[in-house]
């Protein structure tokens, strides 16, 4: 482990000078890619962020060229799962900066959900710090404006030292990669299906809360079902009575009753998306829309005019339909088209990430 990290220190390691990525003002040459038809996938690039937890302490950290990760046989990410990670995106904005949308909450989640699993804290400056260093190392892969597509940031920190014995990892890395996605949407959003799964996600008290491979890994069998079901995606229930919505595999619900309100589901064990959380507060500020936040139930799901799937991925993906063994729920939304009050908050959130409406106050952090 240790001598890893020393070589990519020495061969792979590159410290860019933050004037020279700008090549004086003037941003360097976008990569030669076909950026609107760019999937949701992963893509090499330039540079990568890594800095180094040990004997109590972070190192500097360093952009770095290789990347392989190399780690002991025992480390704990491989036995015991310590690990969480974030997601957020990069994209150019009309008048042509480069910026991310909120990441100083991409930095404090990350450090609840180190936290929940005996991680150390990296801290929110360092962390803000390390988003605009690799973002600004890699802007040749930052898609240009008006393509639909962005720089996707994966922030993540994974357990390196060996234990066998069940206990906390003493030695970390976290990590930044970046990868550039194509729109979500090609072609218009279309609404898309989900059945409720026979699975659960998270339990009472659980890790449902927190940004971790952990909730992934056992949500890929249910996600496998799905679509070989014919469905998009997995609506879980609460583990404890199988009667209230919580979430997807990855996004939060948000549904629109037929009087134009906004009712958001409320359980401890659901995801604090950032996406969700921005909606609200346009829903409210922006479009004067009354919100609730409350527990919803299952039985109720049929009463809602809209309902949609909030994430950074995609902002917010329409829902259909949701199928209960058989039991269709349709909303009045169809399956052609976004409903109109989710249409509003997708058009005003996107608006406001790309600089064509006025951002609240710190929403939109500019990179270069
Ligand atoms: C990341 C994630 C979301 C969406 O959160 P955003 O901050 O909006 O990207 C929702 N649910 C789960 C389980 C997630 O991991």
């Amino acid at each position: 482990m240790q001598a890893a990290v020393r070589r990519i220190s020495r061969e792979g390691t590159l410290s860019v000078p933050r004037d020279e990525i700008t090549d004086g003002g003037k941003i360097m040459e976008k990569k030669n890619l076909d950026w609107a038809n760019l999937s949701f996938g992963y893509m090499t690039t330039d540079y990568r962020y890594v800095s180094v937890y040990r004997d109590g302490a972070w190192d500097e950290g360093c952009l770095t060229t290789d990347p392989n990760v190399t780690m002991n046989e025992c480390a704990g990410i491989l036995h015991y799962c310590q690990e969480v990670f974030e997601g957020l995106k990069a994209y150019t904005t009309e008048d042509g900066h480069i910026v991310t949308f909120r990441p100083d909450l991409n930095a404090e989640r990350m450090m609840n959900s180190a936290a929940r699993l005996e991680m150390p804290a990296f801290p929110r400056e360092r962390f803000l710090d390390a988003v605009e260093q690799v973002v600004k190392a890699n802007a040749a892969w930052v898609p240009p404006y008006g393509s639909g597509a962005t720089l996707y940031v994966r922030p993540y920190m994974f357990a390196t030292g060996p234990v066998i014995g069940v206990k906390p990892s003493d030695e970390y890395q976290f990590r930044i990669l970046v990868t550039p996605v194509g729109p979500y949407f090609k072609g218009g959003a279309k609404p898309i299906s989900i059945c409720v799964s026979d699975f659960d996600r998270a339990a009472p008290h659980g890790t449902g809360d927190i940004k971790a491979g952990l909730n992934y890994a056992m949500s890929l069998h249910p996600y496998v079902l799905a679509h070989e079901n014919g469905y998009d995606e997995n609506m879980y229930l609460d583990s404890a009575t199988r009667t209230y919505v919580e979430e997807t595999g990855g996004a939060n619900f948000l549904f629109v009753t037929k009087d134009g309100e906004i009712v958001i589901p409320k359980s401890g064990s659901i995801l604090p998306s950032i996406t969700r959380r921005s909606l609200v507060y346009v829903a409210e500020h922006y479009l004067g829309l009354k919100v609730t936040q409350r527990p919803v139930a299952f039985a109720e799901v049929g009463e809602f005019a809209e309902c949609g799937l909030c994430g950074t991925a995609a902002v917010i993906s329409p829902v259909g339909r949701v199928v209960d063994h058989g039991k269709e729920i349709c909303f009045a939304s169809g399956m052609d088209e976004m409903g109109p009050t989710i249409k509003k908050l997708y058009e005003t959130l996107t608006g406001i990430q790309m600089g064509t409406v006025e951002a609240p106050e710190g929403w939109i952090h500019r990179i270069m």
